[in-house]
Protein backbone atom coordinates (compact mmCIF):
# COMPACT_ATOMS: atom_id res chain seq x y z
CA UNK A 1 0.00 0.00 0.00
CA UNK A 2 1.30 3.39 -0.93
CA UNK A 3 2.08 6.36 1.61
CA UNK A 4 -1.64 8.01 2.69
CA UNK A 5 -2.84 10.19 5.39
CA UNK A 6 -5.88 8.13 6.13
CA UNK A 7 -6.61 8.31 10.05
CA UNK A 8 -6.50 4.47 10.37
CA UNK A 9 -3.91 2.26 11.92
CA UNK A 10 -1.24 0.09 10.81
CA UNK A 11 -3.09 -3.00 12.56
CA UNK A 12 -6.23 -2.17 10.43
CA UNK A 13 -4.35 -1.12 7.18
CA UNK A 14 -2.76 -5.12 7.58
CA UNK A 15 -6.29 -6.66 8.34
CA UNK A 16 -8.11 -5.07 5.70
CA UNK A 17 -4.97 -5.59 3.05
CA UNK A 18 -4.34 -9.04 3.86
CA UNK A 19 -8.73 -9.67 3.03
CA UNK A 20 -8.29 -8.06 0.47
CA UNK A 21 -5.21 -10.26 -1.05
CA UNK A 22 -7.53 -13.54 0.01
CA UNK A 23 -10.30 -12.29 -2.61
CA UNK A 24 -7.75 -12.51 -6.13
CA UNK A 25 -10.13 -15.32 -7.26
CA UNK A 26 -13.48 -13.90 -6.32
CA UNK A 27 -12.34 -10.17 -7.47
CA UNK A 28 -11.39 -12.15 -11.06
CA UNK A 29 -14.90 -13.88 -11.47
CA UNK A 30 -16.45 -10.46 -10.85
CA UNK A 31 -14.51 -8.65 -13.38
CA UNK A 32 -15.15 -11.70 -16.15
CA UNK A 33 -18.71 -10.66 -15.60
CA UNK A 34 -18.03 -6.93 -15.99
CA UNK A 35 -16.07 -7.07 -19.15
CA UNK A 36 -18.95 -9.55 -20.50
CA UNK A 37 -21.86 -6.89 -19.76
CA UNK A 38 -19.76 -4.43 -20.77
CA UNK A 39 -19.23 -6.15 -24.27
CA UNK A 40 -22.95 -6.34 -23.93
CA UNK A 41 -24.00 -2.66 -23.48
CA UNK A 42 -21.40 -1.67 -26.13
CA UNK A 43 -22.71 -3.66 -28.59
CA UNK A 44 -26.32 -2.69 -27.48
CA UNK A 45 -25.17 0.96 -28.44
CA UNK A 46 -23.42 0.30 -31.97
CA UNK A 47 -26.01 -1.64 -33.02
CA UNK A 48 -28.76 1.10 -32.32
CA UNK A 49 -26.52 3.76 -33.79
CA UNK A 50 -26.23 5.87 -31.25
CA UNK A 51 -24.99 9.48 -31.84
CA UNK A 52 -24.54 12.94 -30.74
CA UNK A 53 -28.27 13.68 -31.54
CA UNK A 54 -29.82 11.43 -29.46
CA UNK A 55 -28.82 13.45 -26.45
CA UNK A 56 -30.34 16.55 -27.31
CA UNK A 57 -32.73 17.73 -24.80
CA UNK A 58 -36.43 18.09 -25.63
CA UNK A 59 -39.41 19.78 -24.65
CA UNK A 60 -43.78 19.91 -24.20
CA UNK A 61 -44.75 16.97 -25.51
CA UNK A 62 -41.98 15.01 -26.38
CA UNK A 63 -43.46 13.70 -29.78
CA UNK A 64 -41.13 12.31 -31.88
CA UNK A 65 -37.70 12.66 -29.21
CA UNK A 66 -35.33 10.42 -30.62
CA UNK A 67 -33.48 10.39 -27.38
CA UNK A 68 -36.05 8.80 -25.25
CA UNK A 69 -37.02 6.07 -27.91
CA UNK A 70 -33.04 5.17 -28.51
CA UNK A 71 -32.93 5.25 -24.64
CA UNK A 72 -35.88 2.68 -24.42
CA UNK A 73 -33.85 0.25 -27.42
CA UNK A 74 -30.67 0.06 -26.03
CA UNK A 75 -31.56 -0.85 -22.70
CA UNK A 76 -33.79 -3.47 -24.00
CA UNK A 77 -30.51 -4.72 -25.76
CA UNK A 78 -28.47 -4.53 -22.80
CA UNK A 79 -31.42 -6.47 -20.58
CA UNK A 80 -32.44 -9.21 -23.29
CA UNK A 81 -35.47 -7.94 -23.93
CA UNK A 82 -37.72 -7.14 -27.09
CA UNK A 83 -38.36 -4.06 -25.64
CA UNK A 84 -38.09 -1.35 -22.71
CA UNK A 85 -39.11 1.69 -21.62
CA UNK A 86 -36.86 4.07 -19.68
CA UNK A 87 -38.45 7.16 -17.59
CA UNK A 88 -36.83 10.34 -15.81
CA UNK A 89 -40.92 10.50 -14.99
CA UNK A 90 -40.74 6.92 -13.29
CA UNK A 91 -40.25 8.18 -9.77
CA UNK A 92 -38.60 5.38 -8.19
CA UNK A 93 -38.21 1.32 -8.56
CA UNK A 94 -41.66 1.00 -6.94
CA UNK A 95 -43.13 2.85 -9.64
CA UNK A 96 -41.72 0.93 -12.35
CA UNK A 97 -42.90 -2.51 -10.41
CA UNK A 98 -46.35 -1.20 -10.19
CA UNK A 99 -46.67 -0.16 -13.58
CA UNK A 100 -45.34 -3.59 -14.61
CA UNK A 101 -48.01 -4.99 -12.52
CA UNK A 102 -50.94 -2.58 -13.32
CA UNK A 103 -50.09 -3.07 -16.50
CA UNK A 104 -50.59 -6.73 -17.08
CA UNK A 105 -53.51 -6.99 -14.01
CA UNK A 106 -57.08 -6.80 -15.11
CA UNK A 107 -59.91 -6.45 -11.98
CA UNK A 108 -60.85 -10.20 -10.85
CA UNK A 109 -57.32 -10.86 -11.90
CA UNK A 110 -54.76 -12.89 -9.12
CA UNK A 111 -51.33 -11.97 -8.45
CA UNK A 112 -49.40 -14.28 -6.83
CA UNK A 113 -45.66 -13.38 -4.92
CA UNK A 114 -43.56 -16.48 -5.04
CA UNK A 115 -40.87 -14.55 -3.11
CA UNK A 116 -43.21 -13.76 0.03
CA UNK A 117 -43.71 -10.52 1.39
CA UNK A 118 -42.77 -7.94 -1.41
CA UNK A 119 -40.57 -5.01 -0.94
CA UNK A 120 -41.95 -2.54 1.94
CA UNK A 121 -43.33 0.01 -0.25
CA UNK A 122 -44.63 -2.09 -2.92
CA UNK A 123 -47.40 -3.43 -0.07
CA UNK A 124 -49.41 -0.25 -0.16
CA UNK A 125 -49.67 -0.47 -3.63
CA UNK A 126 -50.48 -3.96 -4.05
CA UNK A 127 -52.94 -4.60 -1.07
CA UNK A 128 -53.99 -1.13 0.32
CA UNK A 129 -56.66 0.27 0.87
CA UNK A 130 -55.47 3.45 -1.17
CA UNK A 131 -57.22 4.66 -4.29
CA UNK A 132 -55.28 2.87 -7.43
CA UNK A 133 -53.84 -0.11 -5.25
CA UNK A 134 -53.92 -3.04 -7.05
CA UNK A 135 -56.29 -3.75 -4.64
CA UNK A 136 -58.61 -1.19 -4.96
CA UNK A 137 -58.87 -1.80 -8.73
CA UNK A 138 -59.49 -5.47 -7.80
CA UNK A 139 -57.36 -7.67 -8.26
CA UNK A 140 -56.94 -10.30 -5.78
CA UNK A 141 -53.08 -11.43 -3.78
CA UNK A 142 -51.93 -14.21 -2.61
CA UNK A 143 -48.28 -14.36 -1.12
CA UNK A 144 -46.01 -17.75 -1.00
CA UNK A 145 -43.88 -17.31 1.94
CA UNK A 146 -39.94 -18.20 1.01
CA UNK A 147 -39.28 -21.48 3.23
CA UNK A 148 -36.38 -20.83 5.62
CA UNK A 149 -33.72 -22.26 3.41
CA UNK A 150 -34.53 -19.46 0.83
CA UNK A 151 -35.28 -21.34 -2.05
CA UNK A 152 -39.08 -20.73 -3.63
CA UNK A 153 -41.55 -23.18 -2.45
CA UNK A 154 -42.71 -23.78 -6.48
CA UNK A 155 -44.88 -26.63 -5.36
CA UNK A 156 -47.04 -24.25 -3.76
CA UNK A 157 -46.79 -22.00 -6.35
CA UNK A 158 -47.69 -24.66 -8.78
CA UNK A 159 -51.04 -25.31 -6.75
CA UNK A 160 -51.98 -21.40 -6.52
CA UNK A 161 -51.72 -21.37 -10.28
CA UNK A 162 -53.71 -24.73 -10.56
CA UNK A 163 -56.09 -23.93 -8.39
CA UNK A 164 -56.94 -20.69 -9.28
CA UNK A 165 -57.74 -19.91 -12.99
CA UNK A 166 -57.45 -16.51 -12.26
CA UNK A 167 -53.93 -16.18 -11.69
CA UNK A 168 -52.41 -13.94 -14.23
CA UNK A 169 -48.70 -12.60 -12.89
CA UNK A 170 -46.98 -14.64 -10.69
CA UNK A 171 -43.98 -12.02 -9.14
CA UNK A 172 -41.07 -12.52 -7.83
CA UNK A 173 -38.13 -10.54 -6.10
CA UNK A 174 -34.35 -11.33 -7.74
CA UNK A 175 -32.63 -9.29 -4.49
CA UNK A 176 -32.61 -10.35 -0.92
CA UNK A 177 -33.96 -6.63 -0.37
CA UNK A 178 -33.44 -6.34 3.69
CA UNK A 179 -34.36 -9.67 4.11
CA UNK A 180 -31.56 -12.36 5.47
CA UNK A 181 -31.76 -14.28 2.40
CA UNK A 182 -30.12 -15.21 -0.12
CA UNK A 183 -30.61 -13.54 -3.77
CA UNK A 184 -32.37 -15.63 -6.11
CA UNK A 185 -29.95 -17.04 -8.87
CA UNK A 186 -30.65 -16.78 -12.36
CA UNK A 187 -30.20 -21.05 -12.39
CA UNK A 188 -33.30 -20.80 -9.56
CA UNK A 189 -35.51 -17.93 -11.43
CA UNK A 190 -34.86 -20.64 -14.92
CA UNK A 191 -36.27 -23.34 -12.87
CA UNK A 192 -39.10 -21.94 -11.16
CA UNK A 193 -40.23 -19.93 -14.96
CA UNK A 194 -40.08 -23.47 -16.75
CA UNK A 195 -42.36 -25.09 -13.97
CA UNK A 196 -44.79 -22.64 -14.44
CA UNK A 197 -44.95 -22.50 -18.30
CA UNK A 198 -45.11 -26.34 -18.56
CA UNK A 199 -48.36 -25.53 -16.63
CA UNK A 200 -50.01 -22.66 -18.52
CA UNK A 201 -48.97 -20.06 -21.13
CA UNK A 202 -51.65 -17.58 -19.65
CA UNK A 203 -49.62 -16.52 -16.69
CA UNK A 204 -47.00 -13.37 -16.80
CA UNK A 205 -44.13 -13.64 -15.20
CA UNK A 206 -42.81 -10.50 -13.49
CA UNK A 207 -39.48 -9.91 -11.47
CA UNK A 208 -38.73 -7.18 -8.96
CA UNK A 209 -34.94 -7.15 -10.47
CA UNK A 210 -33.60 -3.81 -8.34
CA UNK A 211 -30.01 -4.38 -7.15
CA UNK A 212 -30.05 -7.16 -9.27
CA UNK A 213 -29.02 -5.68 -12.77
CA UNK A 214 -25.22 -6.03 -14.45
CA UNK A 215 -24.60 -8.74 -11.36
CA UNK A 216 -24.40 -11.64 -13.07
CA UNK A 217 -24.34 -12.47 -17.43
CA UNK A 218 -27.71 -12.68 -17.70
CA UNK A 219 -30.96 -10.88 -16.44
CA UNK A 220 -34.10 -12.66 -15.88
CA UNK A 221 -35.48 -10.86 -19.25
CA UNK A 222 -32.77 -13.49 -20.85
CA UNK A 223 -34.40 -16.23 -19.17
CA UNK A 224 -38.21 -15.72 -20.14
CA UNK A 225 -39.59 -13.46 -17.60
CA UNK A 226 -42.06 -11.56 -19.44
CA UNK A 227 -41.32 -8.36 -17.59
CA UNK A 228 -38.35 -7.19 -15.24
CA UNK A 229 -38.62 -3.52 -13.74
CA UNK A 230 -36.14 -1.51 -11.46
CA UNK A 231 -34.54 1.61 -10.70
CA UNK A 232 -31.98 4.36 -12.45
CA UNK A 233 -30.26 5.01 -9.17
CA UNK A 234 -29.38 2.14 -8.50
CA UNK A 235 -26.99 -0.30 -10.85
CA UNK A 236 -28.49 0.49 -14.49
CA UNK A 237 -27.52 3.98 -14.31
CA UNK A 238 -23.85 3.79 -13.38
CA UNK A 239 -24.48 6.43 -10.23
CA UNK A 240 -24.53 9.03 -13.37
CA UNK A 241 -28.20 8.92 -14.21
CA UNK A 242 -30.52 11.78 -11.75
CA UNK A 243 -33.51 10.12 -11.56
CA UNK A 244 -35.75 7.19 -13.12
CA UNK A 245 -36.84 3.39 -13.57
CA UNK A 246 -37.84 1.27 -16.10
CA UNK A 247 -40.06 -1.29 -17.19
CA UNK A 248 -38.01 -4.17 -20.06
CA UNK A 249 -39.52 -7.44 -21.41
CA UNK A 250 -41.71 -8.66 -24.44
CA UNK A 251 -43.58 -5.82 -26.60
CA UNK A 252 -46.58 -6.86 -25.63
CA UNK A 253 -46.11 -6.21 -21.64
CA UNK A 254 -44.13 -3.45 -22.66
CA UNK A 255 -46.94 -1.93 -24.54
CA UNK A 256 -49.49 -2.61 -21.72
CA UNK A 257 -46.92 -0.70 -18.85
CA UNK A 258 -46.83 1.73 -21.41
CA UNK A 259 -50.54 2.87 -20.95
CA UNK A 260 -50.50 3.17 -17.40
CA UNK A 261 -47.40 4.91 -17.38
CA UNK A 262 -48.61 7.94 -19.26
CA UNK A 263 -52.44 8.05 -20.50
CA UNK A 264 -54.07 4.72 -22.30
CA UNK A 265 -54.70 5.47 -25.39
CA UNK A 266 -50.75 7.61 -25.39
CA UNK A 267 -48.69 5.57 -23.79
CA UNK A 268 -45.40 5.56 -24.72
CA UNK A 269 -45.48 8.03 -27.41
CA UNK A 270 -45.59 11.23 -25.10
CA UNK A 271 -42.97 13.09 -22.45
CA UNK A 272 -39.94 15.15 -22.75
CA UNK A 273 -36.77 15.67 -21.01
CA UNK A 274 -35.20 19.63 -20.87
CA UNK A 275 -32.39 18.07 -19.21
CA UNK A 276 -31.21 15.31 -21.87
CA UNK A 277 -30.67 12.10 -22.09
CA UNK A 278 -27.09 11.87 -21.61
CA UNK A 279 -26.19 10.78 -18.03
CA UNK A 280 -28.82 8.12 -18.47
CA UNK A 281 -26.61 6.56 -21.60
CA UNK A 282 -23.16 7.35 -20.12
CA UNK A 283 -24.44 5.61 -16.67
CA UNK A 284 -26.26 2.71 -18.64
CA UNK A 285 -22.26 2.66 -20.58
CA UNK A 286 -20.46 2.70 -17.01
CA UNK A 287 -23.02 0.59 -15.52
CA UNK A 288 -21.44 -3.11 -15.57
CA UNK A 289 -17.98 -1.55 -14.28
CA UNK A 290 -19.73 0.39 -11.31
CA UNK A 291 -21.70 -2.65 -10.15
CA UNK A 292 -18.14 -4.46 -10.64
CA UNK A 293 -16.78 -2.26 -7.98
CA UNK A 294 -19.71 -2.28 -5.59
CA UNK A 295 -19.35 -5.70 -5.63
CA UNK A 296 -15.99 -5.78 -4.93
CA UNK A 297 -16.29 -3.76 -2.03
CA UNK A 298 -19.37 -5.43 -0.78
CA UNK A 299 -17.16 -8.83 -1.09
CA UNK A 300 -14.09 -7.20 0.75
CA UNK A 301 -16.85 -6.01 3.67
CA UNK A 302 -17.77 -9.40 3.91
CA UNK A 303 -14.36 -11.17 3.88
CA UNK A 304 -12.68 -8.45 6.91
CA UNK A 305 -15.92 -9.26 9.00
CA UNK A 306 -15.50 -13.11 8.24
CA UNK A 307 -12.10 -12.60 9.23
CA UNK A 308 -13.19 -11.15 12.48
CA UNK A 309 -15.55 -14.29 13.17
CA UNK A 310 -18.67 -12.35 12.23
CA UNK A 311 -21.59 -14.13 9.96
CA UNK A 312 -22.52 -12.39 6.97
CA UNK A 313 -24.35 -12.82 3.65
CA UNK A 314 -23.71 -14.17 1.43
CA UNK A 315 -20.18 -15.33 2.04
CA UNK A 316 -17.30 -13.01 0.48
CA UNK A 317 -16.72 -15.48 -2.14
CA UNK A 318 -20.26 -16.49 -3.14
CA UNK A 319 -21.49 -15.95 -6.79
CA UNK A 320 -23.82 -12.75 -6.33
CA UNK A 321 -27.46 -12.09 -7.39
CA UNK A 322 -27.83 -8.44 -6.25
CA UNK A 323 -25.14 -5.95 -5.16
CA UNK A 324 -26.62 -5.95 -1.32
CA UNK A 325 -23.80 -7.44 1.69
CA UNK A 326 -25.54 -8.25 5.13
CA UNK A 327 -23.22 -8.42 8.17
CA UNK A 328 -23.98 -9.21 11.08
CA UNK A 329 -22.56 -6.93 14.18
CA UNK A 330 -22.05 -8.26 17.92
CA UNK A 331 -24.38 -5.21 19.80
CA UNK A 332 -26.47 -2.45 18.94
CA UNK A 333 -23.61 0.10 19.84
CA UNK A 334 -21.58 -1.84 16.94
CA UNK A 335 -24.05 -1.66 14.35
CA UNK A 336 -25.12 2.35 14.90
CA UNK A 337 -21.10 2.64 15.11
CA UNK A 338 -20.83 0.77 12.00
CA UNK A 339 -23.18 2.78 10.02
CA UNK A 340 -22.00 6.14 11.41
CA UNK A 341 -18.47 5.21 9.78
CA UNK A 342 -20.06 4.50 6.40
CA UNK A 343 -21.87 8.13 6.44
CA UNK A 344 -18.57 9.32 7.78
CA UNK A 345 -16.73 7.92 4.57
CA UNK A 346 -18.80 9.49 2.59
CA UNK A 347 -18.01 12.59 -0.36
CA UNK A 348 -21.49 14.29 0.83
CA UNK A 349 -23.07 15.27 3.77
CA UNK A 350 -19.52 13.44 6.15
CA UNK A 351 -20.02 15.51 8.53
CA UNK A 352 -24.24 14.31 9.22
CA UNK A 353 -24.16 12.03 12.51
CA UNK A 354 -26.69 9.56 11.51
CA UNK A 355 -28.98 8.22 14.83
CA UNK A 356 -31.68 6.14 14.63
CA UNK A 357 -35.23 6.94 14.11
CA UNK A 358 -38.49 5.48 13.92
CA UNK A 359 -39.46 5.67 10.44
CA UNK A 360 -42.76 5.53 9.38
CA UNK A 361 -43.96 1.87 7.97
CA UNK A 362 -41.02 0.40 9.41
CA UNK A 363 -41.69 -1.52 12.68
CA UNK A 364 -38.13 -1.03 14.64
CA UNK A 365 -35.96 2.25 14.88
CA UNK A 366 -33.64 2.07 11.91
CA UNK A 367 -30.33 3.85 10.96
CA UNK A 368 -28.96 5.00 7.68
CA UNK A 369 -26.40 6.38 6.12
CA UNK A 370 -26.02 7.67 2.77
CA UNK A 371 -24.02 10.41 1.96
CA UNK A 372 -24.69 10.30 -1.52
CA UNK A 373 -24.36 13.01 -5.51
CA UNK A 374 -27.83 11.24 -6.06
CA UNK A 375 -30.15 11.52 -3.00
CA UNK A 376 -30.83 8.23 -1.80
CA UNK A 377 -28.82 6.53 -4.81
CA UNK A 378 -28.16 3.14 -3.07
CA UNK A 379 -25.77 1.94 -6.01
CA UNK A 380 -23.20 4.51 -4.05
CA UNK A 381 -21.87 3.56 -0.97
CA UNK A 382 -24.54 3.24 1.97
CA UNK A 383 -25.84 1.27 4.58
CA UNK A 384 -29.52 0.68 6.36
CA UNK A 385 -29.79 -1.38 9.95
CA UNK A 386 -33.08 -1.61 11.86
CA UNK A 387 -31.70 -1.71 15.40
CA UNK A 388 -33.05 -5.13 16.48
CA UNK A 389 -31.01 -8.46 16.93
CA UNK A 390 -29.27 -9.80 15.61
CA UNK A 391 -27.87 -6.61 14.66
CA UNK A 392 -27.64 -6.81 11.08
CA UNK A 393 -26.40 -3.89 8.52
CA UNK A 394 -26.97 -3.67 4.63
CA UNK A 395 -24.60 -2.06 2.85
CA UNK A 396 -24.58 -1.88 -0.83
CA UNK A 397 -22.89 0.25 -3.25
CA UNK A 398 -19.26 2.16 -4.16
CA UNK A 399 -19.05 4.00 -7.05
CA UNK A 400 -15.10 3.02 -6.82
CA UNK A 401 -13.30 0.41 -5.70
CA UNK A 402 -11.08 2.34 -3.91
CA UNK A 403 -13.77 4.36 -2.15
CA UNK A 404 -15.78 1.38 -0.70
CA UNK A 405 -12.09 0.35 0.63
CA UNK A 406 -11.78 3.38 2.62
CA UNK A 407 -15.29 2.29 3.51
CA UNK A 408 -13.85 -0.66 4.78
CA UNK A 409 -10.88 0.43 6.70
CA UNK A 410 -12.41 3.59 8.28
CA UNK A 411 -15.09 0.77 9.56
CA UNK A 412 -12.49 -1.07 11.03
CA UNK A 413 -10.90 1.37 12.50
CA UNK A 414 -14.31 2.65 14.38
CA UNK A 415 -14.93 -0.63 15.63
CA UNK A 416 -11.55 -1.24 16.52
CA UNK A 417 -11.02 2.32 18.70
CA UNK A 418 -14.91 1.90 19.97
CA UNK A 419 -15.27 -1.33 20.90
CA UNK A 420 -12.09 -3.06 20.35
CA UNK A 421 -13.18 -6.04 18.08
CA UNK A 422 -9.37 -6.11 16.52
CA UNK A 423 -7.47 -7.35 19.44
CA UNK A 424 -4.44 -6.10 19.79
C1 LIG B 1 -35.03 -0.39 -4.13
C2 LIG B 1 -35.92 -1.54 -4.27
C3 LIG B 1 -37.25 -1.40 -4.66
C4 LIG B 1 -37.88 -0.09 -5.01
O1 LIG B 1 -37.48 0.91 -4.20
P1 LIG B 1 -37.50 2.46 -4.60
O2 LIG B 1 -36.95 3.07 -3.37
O3 LIG B 1 -38.90 2.82 -4.87
O4 LIG B 1 -36.62 2.68 -5.78
C5 LIG B 1 -38.01 -2.54 -4.78
N1 LIG B 1 -37.49 -3.75 -4.52
C6 LIG B 1 -36.21 -3.92 -4.17
C7 LIG B 1 -35.69 -5.31 -3.92
C8 LIG B 1 -35.38 -2.83 -4.03
O5 LIG B 1 -34.11 -2.99 -3.69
Amino acid sequence: MPEHTMPVSDQVLEFVMNAEGELKDAFMAIEEIEAHNQWKVLSAFQEEGIAQRHFAPTTGYGYDDIGRDALDRVFARAMGAEDALVRPQIANGTQAIYLALAGLLQPGDTLISATGKPYDTLVEAIAGDVTGSLKNMGVSYREIGLPANGTIDMEAVEKEILANPRVKVVFFQRSRGYAWREALSLEELQNAFTRIRALTKDVSIVVDNCYGEFTQTKEPTDIGADLIAGSFIKNPGGGLAPTGGYVAGSTKAVEMAAQRLTVPGIGREVGSYASSYLPFFQGLFIAPHVCAQSLKSAALFARVFENLGMTTMPHSEAARSDIIQALRLPSAEALIAFVQSIQQTAPVDSFVTPEPWAMPGYRDQVIMAAGTFIQGASIELSADAPIKAPYTAYIQGALTYAHGRIGVMLALESLRKNLGVLPE
